[in-house]
């Protein structure tokens, strides 16, 4: 029954199945190599290759306890490229092999300037010990002269592919949560997001609150002057909000013309404040292609315990109220009456 669920994870989290992977291939491929160090009396190496074995072991269990895979990779990256720099130094020749996998490693494990940082001080460190003892690590000029060349191009090679991928996956992971007209986020990202909000509130007792905010009479603007002045006005409308909200708050667009802001450590007067704030921002600075643009707006803050789907229903709920009363105005609590209506200018 657990199965499932940690392949599940390994396939949704690529940086903790490399992790894992890493972590198979520590025990596995290096166990039998400090046995045979210790065993034939190398015993620098030999240790070497036991603590790699450990603090993998170490780093792959700290990956799935917290879900952090940033600080395993960079402990990893750090002794593997320590260890495997010590074993080039001690073995000579035979341990120049294990830098290319290394090169490798480190970008798989680390951002591409930190590998890069990473492989830069080893070649430097290599080198500079085998300046220091010739014959020791390099068996000639040449050689050392070919091994450089090439690790440098495996390096900077490797530096590229994982650049673009790094900025790719970026660019994607901002597509997939991003609304593509006016750039809040999209609905998928607002479920992550109140799903994490309502665990916080359970684990912690952390406050939030939502306000669902409805443009009035939206289609009308659509309908006189054009789905672009439409789209305009959206646009305005969510550089306006993320204007005057709090940093912390987040604004999704969850329906057409119908918007919604999560507000951390935020209280029932806290959100009838924000929202009567927004909506005074709205009527003074949102102005669509036929005057003045209003909304209607529900809020929520979530219970104890409470699903945040049942949150989003009672902000809902408010909303229509809201649009029955009238519209351009806040209802934040069931006993609320309508609040703070902007009257709209007489033409
Ligand atoms: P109410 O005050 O009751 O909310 O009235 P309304 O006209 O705002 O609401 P209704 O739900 O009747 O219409 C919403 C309109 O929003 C209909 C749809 O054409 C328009 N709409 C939805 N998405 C977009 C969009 O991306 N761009 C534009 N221009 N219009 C959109
Ligand atoms: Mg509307
Ligand atoms: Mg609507």
């Amino acid at each position: 029954m657990r199965i499932p669920r940690l392949l599940r994870r390994l396939r949704n989290d690529f940086q903790l199945s490399i992790i894992t992977l890493m972590g198979l291939f520590g025990v596995i491929g290096i166990s039998p190599y400090a046995v045979y160090r210790l065993a034939t009396g190398n015993f620098l190496v030999g240790v070497a290759d036991i603590i790699i074995v450990f603090s993998t072991v170490l780093a792959v269990l700290y990956a799935w306890r917290t879900g952090d895979t940033v600080k395993p990779g960079i402990y990893l990256a750090a002794i593997f490229s320590t260890a495997a720099t010590l074993i080039a130094i001690n073995l000579g020749v035979n341990g120049l092999f294990w830098i290319y996998p290394l090169i490798l490693f480190n970008f798989f494990m680390v951002s591409p300037g930190k590998a890069l940082i990473a492989t830069t001080l080893v070649l430097t460190t290599m080198v500079g010990y085998g300046q220091l003892h010739p014959g020791r690590v390099f068996e000639s000029d040449y050689q050392m002269v070919s091994f450089l060349v090439t690790s440098m191009m495996a390096s900077t090679l490797t530096y590229i592919f994982a650049y673009r991928t790094r900025s790719q996956r970026d660019q994607l992971q901002q597509l997939a949560i991003q609304d593509p007209l006016t750039g809040a986020r999209n609905r998928r990202a607002m479920n992550e997001e109140l799903r994490i909000a309502a665990s916080m509130r359970r684990r912690h007792g952390n406050n939030y609150g939502v306000l669902v905010m409805d443009l009035d009479h939206f289609k009308r603007i659509n309908d006189s002057y054009g789905h672009q002045a439409g789209d305009q006005v959206l646009v305005d409308f969510v550089e306006l909000i993320k204007r005057s909200s709090r940093e912390g708050d987040r604004l999704f667009r969850f329906g057409g013309e119908e918007f919604l802001l999560l507000l951390p450590n935020t209280a029932k007067a806290g959100l009838q404040a924000a929202a009567q704030h927004l909506q005074q921002q709205l009527a003074e600075h949102l102005k669509g292609p036929g005057g003045m643009v209003t909304m209607s707006v529900g809020g929520a803050t979530l219970r104890n315990a409470e699903h945040w789907e049942s949150m989003l229903k009672r902000a809902d709920q408010r909303l229509y109220r809201a649009k029955n009363a009238g519209r351009n105005c806040v209802i934040v609590d069931d006993d609320d009456v309508p609040h703070n209506r902007h009257e709209l200018p007489v033409s």
